[in-house]
């Protein structure tokens, strides 16, 4: 009998797992949930299309017929609410009830919402969806002033949009740095210039304590704590994802953060998988539990995932996640988990070359690469194979840092 498989989420860590499932096995069921109105599309590019520096097609991955020349079921508006694990059922928002002999769970993060008055006015914006994209483009198009809130990753790109749109911005930050958990305010600095240049002032010390509204309920301004104020007829927020997590609530998935798995991305349930952003993974490179929250990571784990729905133990997910920035006129790289780590080195090579990387217990556990990306591979490597580089920190950042430098690496290599 032929085996069905569900799977909830159709972001890239769905879309991939469904692609590998019907590659493993020809005869299954396979049908793909998502509450979006259109199949997958890359996340990575709607900040290009908010840019203006892009038009909708090629940011479009899959279309309808994809998933109808492979035989997959795909289901758009569909938000599920209920999982039942002993039932082996999934219910959505209207009822309808999903049986499944093996589930996957690839359902990711909600922007988190900035608890402060008036954060829900109009001009305000959140970015995951394509669809928020679109409305960002639409509204900075024609405005006259921003601020930016959030000052990681998904910030920097709002900060890079409104400098694409030539409009005039705040960049307002909780500390004294640009991503202050993964860089020290040397390397910021770097961003902070670039940001500078295009017009978006960094603001330190700062962030929101309410927005001020017109009659129409449009955000005017934003005061700070300081009780500084700014002009803004548009205000982007990123200050973090709430994983998806409330389907569970009534089973006894374990999750905390994200969904507990192992390193086959199997749930303390045999049946159910998860993948994606949405995971608490078992890090076989870290030793511990870790969470990702990048395309690359997410694609591969949907991967692993599906071998792993086909033929348990079959193969592991063990991988050196990166995200790299392409705003400003020199590249940026963070790979692994450039926030943790017991320890750190780090070396500035000039205005807009700079390198960090993070150690726990002696390894490289990640790290930020500003200018140069070419040592990369190098430190992924040593990442991976978990090499020891205790008492030699200095010596992996020398600019033209080589794997024979290292005393006792090189015979490993
Ligand atoms: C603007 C932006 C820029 C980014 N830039 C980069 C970058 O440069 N490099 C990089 O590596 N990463 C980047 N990322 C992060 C990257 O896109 C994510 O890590 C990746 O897309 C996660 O994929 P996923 O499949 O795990 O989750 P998602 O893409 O979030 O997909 C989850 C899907 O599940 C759906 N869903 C959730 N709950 C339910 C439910 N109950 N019922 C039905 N459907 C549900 C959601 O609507 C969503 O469509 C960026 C993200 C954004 C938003």
């Amino acid at each position: 009998m032929s085996q069905s498989y569900v799977i909830v989420g159709d972001g890239i860590a769905g879309a991939s797992a469904a692609e590998t499932l019907r590659e493993e096995e020809p005869d299954a069921d396979i049908t793909i949930i998502t509450d979006e109105g259109e199949p997958l599309y890359n996340r990575i590019l709607i900040k290009e299309f908010a840019k203006g520096k892009l038009p909708e097609a090629p940011i479009s991955i899959h279309d309808e017929s994809w998933y109808d020349d492979r035989d997959v079921d795909l289901e758009l508006n569909t938000l599920v609410t209920d999982i039942d694990p002993e039932g082996h059922t999934v219910t959505a928002h209207d009822g309808t009830e999903y049986d499944y002999d093996k589930l996957l769970l690839a359902i990711g993060g909600t922007p988190t919402q900035l608890p402060v008055e008036n954060s829900d006015a109009e001009g305000i914006h959140h970015f995951w969806t394509f669809q928020d994209a679109r409305d960002i483009k639409e509204h900075i198009e024609g405005a006259d002033n921003s601020v930016v809130i959030g000052a990681g990753l998904l910030g920097i790109d709002l900060a890079a949009i409104t400098a694409a749109q030539e409009v005039e911005g705040k960049y307002l930050m909780r500390g004294k740095a640009w991503w202050r958990y993964a860089l020290s305010e040397e390397g910021a600095e770097i961003i902070h210039e670039a940001l500078r240049e295009r017009n978006v002032e960094p603001v330190f010390d700062s962030g929101v304590d309410h927005f001020e509204v017109d009659d129409d309920d449009r955000v005017t301004t934003a005061v700070d704590p300081n009780g500084d104020r700014y002009d803004a007829d548009f205000v982007g927020i990123a200050i973090g994802l709430n994983f998806n997590t409330e389907i569970l609530g009534g089973t006894d998935i374990e999750y905390d953060n994200g969904i507990y798995t192992d390193e086959f991305m199997r749930t303390n349930h045999e049946d159910i998988f998860a993948a994606g952003d949405i995971t608490e993974f078992h890090d076989l490179i870290l030793g511990d539990r870790a969470q990702n929250g990048a395309w690359g990571s997410a694609k591969e784990q949907g991967t692993i995932a599906a071998k792993n729905m086909v033929d348990y133990g079959s193969e592991e997910f063990r991988w050196v996640s990166s995200y790299s920035i392409t705003h400003f006129d020199f590249p940026f790289l963070s790979f692994g988990h450039p926030t943790l780590g017991d320890d750190h080195v780090e070396a500035k090579y000039s205005d807009t070359e700079w390198r960090r990387l993070a150690i726990k217990d002696g390894k490289i556990v990640g790290g930020v690469l500003i200018g140069d990306l070419s040592p990369q591979t190098k430190y992924k490597k040593l990442m991976r194979e978990q090499v020891d580089v205790s008492g030699q920190k200095e010596v992996l950042v020398k600019q033209d840092f080589q794997l024979d430098d290292l005393e006792g690496a090189a015979a490993e290599q």
